[in-house]
């Protein structure tokens, strides 16, 4: 499924003194099977903007293009666009309700018009995806640990079969292990189902290791497109709009600096390595 953002603005509070210029202007393509990063500092509209691609929102002015259909007709089904592009929102597991897992992750399939046994083989499958096995199908939701939560939630919007899923923040608050385990399974999504991936995250080692392409967002606007190593060479501009580069790519620099040879392009920390043994010689 292609996503295009034309020439999007969205104004909260539109006409009162607390008017709120969220989006200025935003344009961007998404192709099928990409896997999109969103960063910006806390502010700049990240959050706002995922909620315009699944209709959520609706832009003040400008258009949304799915397959090149604007969503903003009046025959277009926002109700089915829902189920195809999946949101996750940021702490998803406050949104956990039922008194089962199992019931939790139905929910979505059920609302989607499917019969109960037919919600429950999607839940099946979601929860294997999650890496959530049968023993926690009639566990409550409440009862689970942070990280199992989150997964829960993901798989209740995975239930629902997205083409494409979004997830805001989805590693916030969780431990490493955690962390990794919710990016393996986005990568595995994206590898092997196929699954158009947009993931606004604020750690840029994530970025480095996991996204194909970034879209950089300012105080509304956005203001880099491009993939994490051609975005990672401006460290002056994203210190400037409060973010950093990679650890990594901060080592080499400073080893530039102190006047070793090393490539400063590398973001993870495999490519770090390389350049580094390259400018040994070793
Ligand atoms: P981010 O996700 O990048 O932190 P947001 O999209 O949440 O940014 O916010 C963009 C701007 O819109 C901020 O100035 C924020 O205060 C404002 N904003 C966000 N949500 C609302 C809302 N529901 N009502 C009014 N203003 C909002
Ligand atoms: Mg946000």
């Amino acid at each position: 499924m292609s996503i295009i953002c034309d020439h999007v603005n969205y104004i909260y509070s539109r006409g009162t003194s607390d008017e709120i210029h969220a989006l200025k202007d935003v344009c961007f393509k998404i192709e099928d099977g990409e896997f999109i990063g969103i960063i910006g500092a806390t502010g700049s509209g990240k959050s706002t903007l995922i909620q315009h691609l699944n209709g959520l929102l609706k832009a003040t002015s400008g258009h949304i293009y799915i397959n090149g259909e604007d969503i903003y007709d009046s025959d277009y089904s926002l109700k089915k666009l829902r189920s195809r592009v999946g949101l996750v929102f940021q702490y998803p597991e406050h949104q956990l309700f039922e008194e089962t897992v199992l019931k939790d992750v139905c929910f979505g399939p059920k609302n989607q018009g499917l019969t109960s046994t037919e919600s429950q083989m999607r839940a099946y499958e979601a929860l294997e995806n999650v890496k959530m096995g049968e023993d926690c199908y009639d566990v409550s939701p409440f009862d689970l640990s942070g990280g199992q939560k989150r997964r829960v939630a993901i798989a209740g919007v995975l239930a629902m079969k997205p083409e494409v899923l979004i997830l805001d923040e989805p590693t916030a608050g969780l431990d490493p292990e955690g962390r990794e385990e919710i990016l393996h399974l986005l990568k595995s999504l994206h590898d092997e189902q196929g699954i158009t991936i947009i993931l606004v995250s604020h750690s840029m080692e994530d970025m480095a290791d996991y996204a194909e392409r970034l879209l950089v967002m300012d105080k509304g606007s956005l203001i880099m497109n491009g993939s994490p190593r051609e975005i990672f060479q401006n460290s002056a501009i994203l210190e400037e709009i409060g973010l950093s580069v990679p650890q990594v790519t901060g080592v080499l620099r400073e080893m530039r600096q102190k006047g070793f040879d090393v490539d400063i392009s590398a973001t993870t920390i495999e490519e770090a390595a390389d350049s580094i043994m390259r400018a040994l010689g070793l």
